[in-house]
């Protein structure tokens, strides 16, 4: 989806495909594609009829040997080194019919009937971080002693670890709730987009939280609160970012106080 101008507004995506015999002619740029350098097959979505608004966007299939596809280079995050992150060019790529992914025209509502699934993957995972992260720093807070006891026996302390204790339990409820109606076919866009930017966020104060109580050794790439750091910043970013989660959450309060 993403492209060098535009991420959020995906209306804002260039990357075009012209219909040539029975084929797709795909022509653009996409950038900050997950596993991008290792893909054998990446799901472009382009626009195909500049003249239809939303349904002017298609899903094309093109794969590892096509000719005029190419990677650049692995971009350098500042976290998650184990996952590649790509650009990706397509320039006069011929891409048979059989690619196209449902229907012409039709990829714009098929990126929304599965963006909800998606969040619900940041927010399982960021809920699943923060116990972890939170688990070893409550340990971390009993063993490490300053001014002759366990950290954790300072009141300050243990209020830090009872909030975010219970901040997390209280999300945790959210999530299983997120995944039981993701199982049964009825999680909402609206809902996911509660979960992705609530726990995401949450995530990052209980990981900054967590780092702040290991001291000076949460900073040493070693200890896993020091690496979970920098790779829980992305969490508010990719798979929409917290501003259009409140986007997505607004427009649906706004709509219904208008019924
Ligand atoms: C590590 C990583 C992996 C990624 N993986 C993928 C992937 O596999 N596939 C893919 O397609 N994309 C991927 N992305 C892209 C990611 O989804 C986008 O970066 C994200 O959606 C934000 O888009 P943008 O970077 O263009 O920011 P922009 O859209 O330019 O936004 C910049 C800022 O403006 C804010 N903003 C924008 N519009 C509004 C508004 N209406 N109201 C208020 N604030 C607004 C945003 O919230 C943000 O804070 C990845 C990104 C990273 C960093």
């Amino acid at each position: 989806m993403t492209e060098p101008g535009t991420g959020s507004d995906l209306r804002g995506i260039r990357t075009s495909a012209r219909p040539d015999g029975e084929d797709w002619i795909l022509n653009g740029q996409k950038t900050f594609i997950s596993s991008g350098m290792m893909a054998d097959l990446v799901i472009v979505a382009a626009r195909t009829d500049p003249d239809a608004g939303s349904r002017g966007f298609s899903l094309l299939v093109v794969e590892r040997d096509m000719p005029g596809f190419t990677r650049g280079r692995k971009l350098d995050k500042i976290g998650l080194p184990a996952q590649d992150t790509a650009e990706l060019y397509f320039e006069d790529v011929r891409v048979p019919a059989d690619n196209v992914v449902g229907l012409p025209g039709t990829g714009l509502q098929q990126l929304m009937s599965h963006l909800p699934r998606e969040r619900l993957g940041v927010t399982a995972m960021a809920i699943a971080t923060s116990r972890a992260i939170f688990d070893l720093t409550r340990d971390y807070c009993f063993d490490r002693r300053a001014f002759g006891k366990p950290i954790g026996d300072f009141q300050h302390i243990r209020f830090e670890l009872a909030e975010m204790a219970t901040e997390i339990d209280v999300a945790e409820a959210y999530v299983d709730r997120s995944v039981r109606a993701y199982n049964a076919g009825e999680l909402t866009p609206v809902d996911a987009a509660k979960g992705k930017w609530f726990v995401s966020e949450l995530q990052k104060r209980v990981v900054d939280r967590c780092l702040q109580l290991h001291g000076g050794y949460g900073y040493m790439k070693e200890y896993p609160v020091g690496r979970a750091y920098v790779d829980t910043r992305i969490q508010t970013i990719y798979g929409g970012t917290t501003e259009i989660m409140k986007e997505l959450i607004g427009r649906d309060l706004a709509s219904k106080g208008r019924d």
